[in-house]
């Protein structure tokens, strides 16, 4: 299952392993079951449904001490994949393991599980999840199903959130109001204060930069080639900031004036269409760097130096 961030992807691994799990053939699908099948995926307890991560360690002490956190590792794949593909469910029909964010895998974790995936049983199902299809090797996907989760739109979104939270409009409007978030960002930043505040921040700073002289610019290139280092999903979460920005000012006519998020974006100058649009592509090929692995530094520095306002 490949799409953005917070766009559903684990609440519809849950709700599959669910269906094909429960043991009421005849109750309305759209409510929540109570039978012992969906109450233990539910509550994670379920001896044939596992989730698989970043964090997850095998059981060996000695060999995952404590979570490694920047990769999922082979003992763990070899653990509740190949072992458990070999041996049918315990309480179930179908055995279930996801992989969350499955661009972790090492390569070594990845080509280990070529041979099971051909050689799978019927009951045995591993669902890979991922934002694009091109963070799996091609080997791995030609052996799966790909489905493309698409992105509701905003206004079925707010309809959703409004329904949910009929107290909290004020602050889904601020949420909203901003780089088109997926019902899951929206929902995070929604639940929990920090989230949002995190890229309030982020927009003010972004702001200040864009106001600043070449050497503030040339430092906080230098900070973002630190912090890349250390935490890189931190620093494609500014460049998503950074293009949620010009995006935003593309489209600041129609935006509603009391927001604290829009008052945030006065001090920029609005520029022209196609200024904008060179910065906005220039964000875009920053990315592609990064991902092409180019050197850190270089790439941080040409964005800067590229950047027009
Ligand atoms: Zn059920
Ligand atoms: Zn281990």
């Amino acid at each position: 299952m490949y799409g953005e961030k917070g766009i559903g992807k684990m609440s519809l691994s849950k709700d599959f392993s669910r269906l094909i799990n429960c043991e009421n053939d005849t109750t309305d699908k759209t409510k929540l079951c109570e039978c012992a099948s969906c109450d233990k995926i539910n509550n994670m307890s379920h001896p044939d449904f596992t989730v698989i991560e970043k964090s997850s360690m095998c059981s060996n002490n000695s060999c995952c001490k404590s979570p490694n956190n920047s990769v999922i590792k082979n003992c763990v794949i070899s653990e509740n994949i190949i072992s458990k593909s070999k041996f049918s469910p315990f309480m179930s029909n179908y055995k279930v393991v996801v992989i969350n964010q499955a661009n972790y895998l090492t390569k070594v974790s990845a080509e280990s599980l070529l041979k099971t995936l051909e050689d799978i049983n019927n009951n045995f199902i591993v669902i890979f999840l991922i934002e694009n299809l091109y963070d799996l090797p091609a080997t791995i996907i030609s052996r799966c199903q790909t489905w493309k989760l698409n992105k509701i739109s905003e206004k079925e979104i707010l309809e959703i959130l409004l329904g949910n939270h009929p107290e909290k409009q004020k602050e889904i409007l601020e949420i909203m109001s901003f780089g088109s978030p997926t019902l899951g960002e929206a929902s995070d930043m929604l639940n929990d204060s920090i989230f949002f505040e995190e890229r309030q921040e982020g927009l003010r700073r972004i702001v200040k930069i864009i106001n600043s002289s070449m050497s503030d610019k040339l430092n906080y290139s230098k900070e973002l080639t630190l912090l890349y280092r250390k935490d890189k999903e931190r620093v494609l979460y500014e460049l998503k900031i950074w293009k949620n920005l010009f995006r935003k000012i593309l489209k600041m006519d129609d935006a509603n004036e009391d927001l604290e998020t829009i008052s945030i974006m006065r001090p920029i100058k609005k520029g022209t269409k196609l200024r904008i649009k060179k910065n906005i592509q220039n964000i875009l090929k920053t990315e592609d760097n990064l991902k092409f692995n180019a050197m850190p530094s270089l790439v941080f520095d040409n964005f800067i130096i590229n950047l027009e306002v």
